[in-house]
């Protein structure tokens, strides 16, 4: 493990049975509130962005908005929310995705992405990879193509690398 990855780490509190029993909830506030760990954080997702040649930054509510918003400031890029259904204003594209139990719906402002945009999505956590996978095919829909999807930490034993991989088409899933 580097430096980075051992000081990232070490800011997440592991919170048990919220907000249900049986989940482990990974929480980023103490990560939030250390101005050395999220500087290191918003740096290697900006690299990141570099790296895959994004030309805007997507956060996902709402956790993505916090990481994202200074990752496109460092990088130089505009920033995208991707809302729950019902909070933006304008004209929105909208993309429904299946939960446990029910469904959700996420939304972005269509006039946000154009064709020609390369997009990075920024979230804190990859759970079962339902979220990004509506997001990138929200982006798409919207013109866009997805430069990747980084995120600071995965839950392995929930598999949604293999399914976010699937939908990537080949951008990188980069988790730190
Ligand atoms: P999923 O669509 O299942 O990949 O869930 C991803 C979203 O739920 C992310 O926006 C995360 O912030 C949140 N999430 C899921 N599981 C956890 C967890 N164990 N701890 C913290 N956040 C989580």
């Amino acid at each position: 493990m580097t430096d980075i990855q051992e000081l990232l780490l070490s800011r997440i509190r592991d919170v048990a049975d919220y907000p249900e029993p049986g989940v482990l909830f990974k929480d980023i506030t103490p990560l939030l509130a250390d101005p050395a760990a999220f500087t290191a954080l918003t740096d290697a997702f900006a690299e990141i962005a570099a790296r895959t040649g994004a030309t805007k930054v997507v956060g996902l509510e709402a956790r993505g908005f916090i990481l994202g918003a200074p990752v496109a400031l460092r990088a130089g890029l505009g920033f995208i929310p991707v809302r729950k259904a019902g909070k933006l204003p304008g004209a929105t594209l909208s993309q429904a995705y299946d939960l446990e139990y029910g469904s959700a719906e996420i939304e972005v402002h269509a006039e946000d992405l154009a064709t020609g945009d390369r997009v990075l999505i920024v979230d804190d956590v990859l759970a079962t990879g339902g979220t990004a996978e509506a997001s990138i095919q929200l982006i798409r829909r919207a013109g866009a193509r997805v430069a990747g999807v980084a995120v600071l930490m995965e839950l392995g034993f929930l598999d949604g690398r293999p399914r976010l991989e699937a939908a990537l088409d080949g951008a990188p899933l980069e988790s730190l």
